[in-house]
């Protein structure tokens, strides 16, 4: 299959629907039950296990997801490897400079709501951050509140999605401040991130000077996209790498092909696992302004 062709055109088309979801990896052993207790007991050990916020050590919880417990998050450096400043041009990334072996998920636009994603997350306590635009959330605000008291945090991805190259600076500004000013209003918190739709612009002068304009202190781009059961990738040798930053979406059967949420966490998550990587609050790599 002309798979290069495929991943080119995931970079491309980033949080649009699509529907040009590949057959997906090989599903692999890993969803084969009957955890290795080793893995669980592993967990428990490290500063992490005293944090209300820091994912589940419990194999039962995971194996009710159909997953086995992953690896707990690294205590993060305390010096911040990606550090934000007040003023002037903001960064723009993609993935972390890191050399532990984590990735960071990132979960889009907002349209699914999925009790049953919120009750996931409730047990496992993946870390994630939250990129939400307000046409898909505005019908139900408070969805994402307990996601966010899992210690998620809700970033600026514009009012109505469009491609921000295409549109004037102007607009680039009520797009980024009109989802700044709803979200912190509905949630109580300044976003400090914002990611264009598509990562159209992303690296465009107008559009830093546009985000500078409404607070968001970085553009966050991504490496890796998950589709419903694979990963696009960016690179050739399809692997995840040191620090990655992975676009996901908050989507539902009606996008995945009758999948659910849930379903496509989970396999992003086994996807993730059988790389040899966790997963870590991008967060806790981040010195805010
Ligand atoms: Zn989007």
């Amino acid at each position: 299959m002309a798979a290069a062709a495929v991943s080119l055109a995931a970079l491309a088309t980033g949080c649009s629907g699509g529907g040009t979801a590949p057959a997906g990896g090989p599903t692999a052993g890993a969803a084969s039950a009957g955890a290795s207790s080793t893995a669980a007991s592993a967990a428990a050990s490290g500063s992490a296990a005293a944090d209300p916020l820091a994912m589940s050590t419990d194999a039962a919880l995971w194996g009710k997801w159909g997953l086995k417990p992953m690896r707990p998050s690294p205590v993060p450096p305390a010096d911040k490897p990606i550090k934000l400043t007040r003023t002037g041009k903001v960064p723009v990334f993609r993935s972390v400079p890191t050399d532990q072996k984590v990735v960071f998920v990132t979960l889009d636009d907002g349209a699914e709501k999925d009790p049953r994603f919120v009750a996931m997350m409730r047990d496992l306590k993946v870390p994630f951050t939250m990129f939400l635009m307000n046409d898909t959330i505005k019908d139900d605000y408070g969805y994402f509140k307990p996601l966010q008291a899992l210690g998620n945090s809700i970033q600026n991805h514009t009012l109505h999605h469009p491609p921000m190259s295409t549109v004037s600076a102007a607009r680039q500004r009520e797009e980024v401040c009109g989802d700044q000013k709803i979200l912190t209003t509905q949630y109580g918190v300044a976003p400090f991130l914002f990611r264009p739709p598509y990562g159209d612009g992303a690296y465009s002068s107008t559009l830093n000077a546009s985000v500078q304009a409404c607070g968001p202190r970085a553009i966050v781009y991504w490496k890796e996209t998950m589709q419903i059961t694979g990963m696009q990738y960016q690179t050739g040798d399809k692997k995840l790498q040191d620090g990655d930053i992975i676009l996901a979406h908050f989507r539902g059967p009606s996008e995945l092909k009758g999948e659910t949420m849930t379903a496509m966490f989970t396999n992003l998550l086994k996807r993730i696992q059988e790389q040899g990587f966790t997963v870590a609050r991008l967060d806790d790599y981040i010195q805010k302004p």
